[in-house]
C-alpha cells in the first residue's frame, strides 16, 4: 500500500457554511482530478470530486481524514468540464462543489462502486450493439436540398471563431440549418449540444434529429426524465457514446467529452436563466463553453436577444440572417386596432373582442381556417369585487389578489397556491353582489362560446394542461383540424408548428408596454412575433393571414415596429433607451436579495450590506426597494440593485463583498435566507 496523498475535494457544503469551497482530505489511491468521491463531513457523508491535487499549504498527511470511497469506474470529469463549473461557481457567486454537485444527476450519488461500474459496463455494450447496427444505416437522411440562404448560412458558420446568431422567423429553416451543422460535427467524429427553453419542445425535436441521423445515439436532458432515466442520459454523454445531446438549460452543464459544436434555440428566451440556487444562464454559459472549447455556437432566434443583438452590432457576435419563410409563407399582416373606437355603453364593461375582430373571427369559422387568441392571464378573472364595501380577493399570505377561477370555483393565489372556495357573499359585509373584474383566458373561453355558437373552442394554459398528456392531446386535436378557435396564455405561442391557423390576435397586451421591468416591452415583442409565427406558414394562408392587436395605445412604437416586420428597429428604439438609462447591456447588474419575516428585518440586513460595501468608485448600491410583489407565503421579500459599467469590477466587488455578508446572518433575527442574482432578469 503506497502513503496517502492529499487531495482537494470539492464537496457539497452551501457558501454560507463559510468551510470555502475546497477541502483537502487523504487518500491512499492516487486519484486523477475529477473523480467522484465519498467524503466525510462532519458526521456525514457527503459525495465529492476531487478537484485537483492538494495545495502546499495543506496540513500534513495523516491529520486529515481519508475520503470514504473513490467511485473509478466513472471516467473522471474532465478538464473543461471543471472549467466551465469554476467559471461558472465564481461568475454566480456560488461555492465550487454545491454547484458542481447540483449539475450532476442525483442518482450518481446513491450507487455505489459496484452499481456504477455494472451500469456502466451495460451501457457501453448496448452502444457497441447499437454502432453495429448502424453500420447498415445511412448517416443522414431526410435532408432537404438548402435553400441559398440556409445554404450561405452554412458556409459562412465555422468560417469565424465568432458566437454566431442565427436570426430568422418561425418557419424560416433555422432548425434545417442546425441540423446541417450538427451532421458536420458528427462527421467529424464530434457531440453536438442543443439547448431548447422548454421541456415542451424537446420532444418534437427530438423526432427531427433522430429521423435525421438513423441509428445514432441522442441523450436528452431536462427536468422531466426520472432519475434513472437522467442518469443514463448523462451517462450516455458523458461516456462520450451519445452523439447528440438535447436539452433545456440544465443541459448545459452535460459532461461532453467530445463536444464540437453548440446551438441555442430561442436564445432569447427567459427560461435559460435558472431562477433558483446558482442563478445561472444557461445561455451565456453555453457561449462560454464553447469560446474555451475553441468550437462554434450558434443562436437562433426571430427576436434575439437586446444584449445579444448588441454584440452583434459591436462586431463581437457575427450575424447570419434568414429572411424568408420556407415555402413561401410569410407572417401576418398586422393590424393594430384602437379600442377606444368600440362604442360604449354605459355601465357595461369593455367588450373582449372588438366587433371587427369578431367579424374577422367568424369569417374564419366559414372557410374552415383556425384561429388563435392570446391572453396572458390565466384563470376566470384576476380579482372578485364586492360591489357595496370595496373588499377584493386579496390573499391573506402575498401582497397579491387571489385569482378567480370558476371550473372549480375557487379563489387561487397564484403566487403561494393559497385555495379557497369561492365565498357566496362578501366576508366583509355580507353582500351577495360580488364580481369579477377583469378577464382571464377561462372567462374568454366561456364568452367565445356565446359569441360564437357552434365553434370549438379550445384552451391551453397552465390550469387547462396541468394532467400529464392533456397537452399533448390538445395540441393533437389542434392540428386534426378538430378545434376552430384556440385560447391560450404564452404557452400556445411558442414552437408549436400549426398548419392551418390564419388569425391571431392579441386580446390585451397593453399591461406589458407601461410595466416596472424594463424588460418588459422586450418580452412582449418576441412574445407578439413568436405569436404571429404561428399563422401564415404557407404562401396560399400567408395571403389571407392577419395577427390583431387590440390596444388603447395604437401609436406605440412597439406596435409599429411589429406591423412593419421590423426587428432591428425595434432594437435600436428600445438600446437607445437603454443607454440613456444606464441599463443592461450598457450596464451590468447584480441584486441582493432578502427575504425575512418582516419588512422591516430584510431591509436592515440590506441595509448593513450597502454599509460594508462602502464607497467603490465603479460601483453604484441602491437603496433596498420591495420587488413587485414584496410578500409571498408571508415571507417579506426586499431587494437591492448593485450596478457597474464595468463587468469584471462588479465581479471583484462581490468577490469581495459577498464572503462578508454570510457573518452578517446571525445579527438579523428572523431574516430566513439571503440570495444574490447576477445579471437578474427581472428586477
Ligand atoms: P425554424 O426552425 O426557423 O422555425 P424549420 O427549420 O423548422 O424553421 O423549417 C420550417 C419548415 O420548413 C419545416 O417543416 C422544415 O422541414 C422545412 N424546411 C426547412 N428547410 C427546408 C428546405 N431547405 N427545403 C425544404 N423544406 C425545408
Ligand atoms: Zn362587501
Ligand atoms: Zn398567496
Amino acid at each position: 500500500m503506497s502513503a496517502p496523498t492529499r487531495v482537494a475535494v470539492a464537496v457539497e457544503t452551501p457558501q454560507h457554511a463559510g468551510l470555502g469551497d475546497l477541502l483537502d482530505y487523504e487518500s491512499t489511491l492516487t486519484l486523477a482530478p475529477g473523480t467522484l468521491v465519498r467524503a466525510p463531513l462532519g458526521r456525514r457523508e457527503v459525495p465529492g470530486l476531487v478537484w485537483h491535487r492538494a495545495s502546499a499549504r495543506a496540513a500534513e498527511a495523516g491529520q486529515l481524514r481519508p475520503l470514504v470511497e473513490a467511485l473509478v469506474s466513472l471516467p473522471p470529469l474532465d478538464g473543461a468540464w471543471r472549467r466551465l463549473v469554476d467559471f461558472a461557481a465564481a461568475y454566480y457567486q456560488r461555492s465550487t462543489g454545491e454547484l458542481a454537485l447540483s449539475v450532476l444527476p442525483p442518482e450518481l450519488r446513491k450507487l455505489d462502486e459496484r452499481q456504477l461500474a455494472r451500469r456502466i459496463a451495460r451501457l457501453q455494450r448496448e452502444a457497441q450493439e447499437a454502432a453495429a447496427a448502424r453500420a447498415n444505416l445511412p448517416g443522414v437522411a431526410g435532408a432537404p436540398a438548402l435553400s441559398e440562404e440556409q445554404a450561405a448560412a452554412l458556409a459562412e458558420f465555422g468560417a469565424d471563431p465568432r458566437p454566431t446568431l442565427l436570426h430568422g422567423v418561425t418557419g424560416s429553416g433555422k432548425t434545417e440549418v442546425y441540423l446541417n451543422a450538427a451532421a458536420r460535427a458528427l462527421e467529424a467524429g464530434r457531440q453536438a449540444l442543443v439547448l431548447v427553453p422548454e421541456i415542451n419542445l424537446t420532444p418534437q425535436l427530438e423526432a427531427r434529429f433522430a429521423a435525421r441521423f438513423p441509428g445514432r445515439c441522442l441523450a436528452s436532458l431536462h427536468s422531466a426524465l426520472t432519475p434513472a432515466q437522467r442518469l443514463r442520459h448523462w451517462l450516455l454523454a458523458h461516456l462520450g457514446l451519445a452523439d447528440l445531446i438535447l436539452g433545456t438549460r440544465l443541459a448545459v452543464f452535460a459532461s461532453l467529452p467530445r463536444l464540437g459544436l453548440v446551438v441555442v434555440d430561442e436564445e432569447h428566451d427567459p427560461s435559460f436563466k435558472q431562477q433558483e440556487g446558482a442563478r445561472y444562464s444557461a445561455r451565456d454559459l453555453a457561449v462560454w463553453r464553447a469560446r474555451d472549447a475553441k468550437i462554434p455556437v450558434l443562436l437562433g432566434s426571430a427576436t434575439p436577444s437586446l444584449e445579444t443583438w448588441q454584440r452583434v452590432q459591436e462586431g463581437r457576435y457575427r450575424q447570419l440572417v434568414l429572411s424568408a419563410r420556407i415555402g413561401g409563407g410569410a407572417l401576418p399582416r398586422v393590424r393594430v386596432f384602437d379600442m377606444a373606437q368600440v362604442p360604449k355603453q354605459a355601465g357595461a364593461p369593455a367588450p373582449a373582442l372588438a366587433p371587427p375582430l369578431l367579424q374577422a373571427l367568424r369569417d374564419r369559422l366559414e372557410r374552415g381556417e383556425q384561429s388563435l387568441l392570446l391572453l396572458n392571464r390565466r384563470g376566470y378573472a384576476p380579482v372578485l369585487e364586492c360591489g357595496a364595501c370595496g373588499w377584493k380577493s386579496g390573499c391573506p399570505h402575498c401582497s397579491a389578489w387571489r385569482v378567480f377561477h370558476k371550473a372549480d370555483r375557487s379563489l387561487r393565489c397564484h403566487h403561494c397556491g393559497f385555495s379557497e372556495r369561492v365565498p357566496r357573499a362578501c366576508p366583509e359585509c355580507g353582500n351577495l353582489d360580488i364580481a369579477p373584474v377583469g378577464r382571464g383566458t377561462e372567462k374568454l373561453e366561456e364568452q367565445l362560446g356565446v359569441l360564437l355558437p357552434g365553434a370549438r373552442i379550445a384552451r391551453i394554459d397552465a390550469d387547462s394542461t396541468r394532467v400529464r398528456g392533456a397537452l399533448e392531446a390538445r395540441l393533437a386535436a389542434v392540428h386534426a383540424g378538430e378545434v376552430d378557435v384556440l385560447v391560450g396564455t404564452q404557452m400556445v405561442a411558442k414552437g408549436h408548428d400549426f398548419r392551418r391557423i390564419t388569425l391571431v390576435a392579441a386580446v390585451n397586451p397593453d399591461a406589458a408596454l407601461f410595466a416596472n421591468d424594463f424588460r418588459a416591452p422586450e418580452r412582449l415583442f418576441a412574445l407578439l412575433m413568436q405569436a404571429a409565427g404561428r399563422a401564415g406558414r404557407s404562401a396560399e394562408q400567408a395571403a389571407r393571414s392577419e395577427m390583431w392587436i387590440q390596444t388603447g395605445h395604437p401609436r406605440h412604437a412597439l406596435f409599429a415596429a411589429l406591423a412593419a416586420g421590423d426587428f432591428a428597429a425595434f432594437a435600436a428604439s428600445q438600446l437607445a433607451e437603454r443607454r440613456s438609462a444606464g441599463l443592461p447591456p450598457f450596464s451590468h447588474l447584480a441584486l441582493l436579495r432578502a427575504d425575512a419575516k418582516s419588512a422591516a428585518v430584510a431591509s436592515a440586513f440590506l441595509a448593513e450590506a450597502a454599509e460594508l460595501a462602502g464607497e467603490e468608485p465603479a460601483i453604484t448600491v441602491y437603496a433596498p426597494v420591495p420587488p413587485a410583489v414584496a410578500k409571498v407565503a408571508d415571507v417579506e421579500r426586499m431587494q437591492m440593485l448593485v450596478e457597474s459599467v464595468s463587468r469584471p469590477a462588479l465581479q471583484r466587488f462581490l468577490g469581495a463583498w459577498l464572503p462578508q455578508l454570510h457573518g452578517l446572518r446571525a445579527r438579523h433575527r428572523g431574516l430566513l435566507r439571503w440570495a444574490v442574482d447576477v445579471d437578474p432578469l427581472t428586477i
